[in-house]
């Protein structure tokens, strides 16, 4: 959960899916459904997922205790070398340094390299001062905490408080004053914006939604069918395309519902959510198992993108304008 994702956030949700999943065997048992919904508003789903099937793994090939073994941990879905190397050290007390973003910013500025490698790596001079480091100290799991927390609480990006460090006699860049210098900031490729059609399909008081397929970004997750906008194309026109494409049917559209904007960490969107009304066509096979016609009171059941669930408000409107809704209120 802390990948990319800060302990303040993280701790209502870890608590909440520790209630729901207790042990591995729990998790391993459960729906994906399930476990993407405590998950939801994290991000990342990715993570959800492997973690899931990492407990899987841990209960089917290791009588569900997680391995000491640093290549048979590495065998285990979504456990790379960061995180086999936290469970190791904080675990089992096993001599594995960490390298985060953290740990990085301070050793490249012990050492005074401007250009650390961005990932650990064997015989380079960061590694080889991590691991001499963990193996003289009497805990490694509290060496690898010590590090990440010094990276986050002293050694800041910007403005190092270097007078607090107990680092500061033996720091390259604080002796040689350097510390704003290094590590050279490394150059963001520009995040792309993307224009998405939403068609919001109600039937009988009923909203059509689809599952995202399972492998992929945001994955498992359920949504409001639509897709992008292409260069030079109306939304309307878009929406209309897009279904046909990828559900095989045609809608009226309505009025417009909502617009909402929202940031990914690798792109953002603006969402633009179209009320229709299904007018034909026929469902593809695979495209109808993987939809499904909910009560906008029931929606909150499924996981959801964050940009999706920002249309949730505008959803009331549609109630008030279902046929349904209208001859309950005369009647
Ligand atoms: Fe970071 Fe300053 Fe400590 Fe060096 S002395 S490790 S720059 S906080």
């Amino acid at each position: 959960m802390l990948q990319q994702t800060q302990v303040l956030t993280v701790i209502p949700y870890y608590r909440r899916f520790i209630r729901r999943f207790p042990t591995l065997r729990k998790l391993a048992s459960a729906r994906e459904h399930d476990v993407l919904k405590a998950w939801e508003g994290l991000g990342y789903y990715g993570r959800a997922r492997n973690l899931r099937n990492g407990a899987q793994v841990v209960v089917r090939d290791h009588g569900g205790r997680v391995p000491r073994d640093r290549a048979q941990l590495l065998e285990v879905p979504g456990i790379g070398e960061y995180t086999a190397h936290a469970i190791l050290s904080l675990a089992f007390d096993q001599p594995f340094p960490v390298y985060d973003g953290n740990v990085r910013r301070v050793v490249a500025r012990l050492l005074g390299l401007a250009d650390p490698p961005p990932k650990l790596t064997p015989g380079h001079a960061t590694e080889r001062l991590l691991t001499d480091w963990i193996h003289e100290a009497r805990s490694p799991g509290n060496f690898n905490q010590a590090m990440m927390e010094l990276g986050q609480r002293v050694c800041l990006p910007r403005g190092p408080l270097c007078e607090r460090c107990p680092l500061k006699g033996s720091c390259l860049a604080f002796r040689e004053n350097l510390q704003n210098e290094i590590p050279r900031p490394r150059r963001r490729a520009p995040v792309p914006h993307y224009n998405v059609a939403i068609g919001v399909i109600v039937r009988n008081g009923r909203i059509l939604i689809q599952k995202r397929p399972s492998e992929g970004l945001l994955g498992g997750l359920w949504e409001f069918p639509g897709g992008k906008i292409r260069r030079g194309e109306r939304v309307v026109q878009a929406l209309r395309r897009e279904l046909r494409e990828e559900l095989g049917i045609e809608i009226e559209p309505g009025g417009k519902l909502a617009v909402v904007d929202h940031a990914y960490s690798h792109f953002s969107v603006t969402l633009h959510a179209i009320q229709c009304r299904l007018t034909g066509g026929r469902l593809a096979p695979k495209a109808a198992q993987a939809i499904r016609w909910v009560r906008p009171a029931d929606l909150k059941r499924y996981p959801f993108p964050a940009a999706n669930r920002k249309i949730f408000p505008a959803l009331h409107s549609i109630q008030d304008r279902s046929p349904q809704r209208s001859q309950r209120n005369r009647a």
